[in-house]
């Protein structure tokens, strides 16, 4: 297994639309270790395979924090059949580190997931599984959570994310 390193804001491989998951291959499950053991070492949530370099529809969520194996999600192409509510609450993402900002979510999503073998089946989530299913998303489709914010509100996150990595 390996940790490898996150692409933090303003690389222009995270802004990329990714491609859908084909076949599985062992190098396939190999990679999906490795994003576990990414996000756990990094103390994230979840780690989309964009923030690595493969830009692939393909996610992981453990909202134990490698605690539980029960709670590790694989998200293989994904797609988002319902939401419903709202919350509102910090947000963070491992390419934009130090960076929280409250962000309105849906409180629960239905997710329409593939597991590696090729069958689909339904998957549902609420409270910080829902951030987690939307974050992890948007990430696929090249886009990160600040980019939520108006050109103001973006402006003051921005300076205030390169005094902290200066
Ligand atoms: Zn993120």
């Amino acid at each position: 297994m390996a940790i490898h390193p996150v692409l933090t804001w303003g690389d222009p491989r995270l802004k990329r639309n990714s491609e859908d998951v084909g076949a599985w291959s062992p190098e396939l499950d190999q990679l999906v270790a490795d994003m576990f053991e990414t996000a756990i070492a990094e103390e994230g949530v979840g780690l989309a395979a964009p923030q690595i370099g493969f830009n692939i529809n393909l996610a992981v969520i453990d909202t134990s924090a490698g605690e539980d194996p029960a709670r590790k999600i694989i998200l293989i192409n994904p797609e988002i059949l319902r939401e419903e509510g709202i919350q509102r609450g910090p947000e963070g993402c491992l390419s934009i580190p130090g960076i929280h900002e409250v962000l309105e979510r849906p409180r629960q999503v239905w997710l329409k997931n593939r597991r590696p073998d090729g069958t689909w089946y339904e998957q549902e989530g609420e409270d910080l599984l829902a951030r987690a299913f939307c974050h992890e998303i948007d990430h696929l489709r090249g886009r990160l959570f600040v980019e939520y914010f108006g050109p103001v509100k973006r402006q003051v996150i921005q300076r205030k994310y390169q005094k902290l990595h200066k």
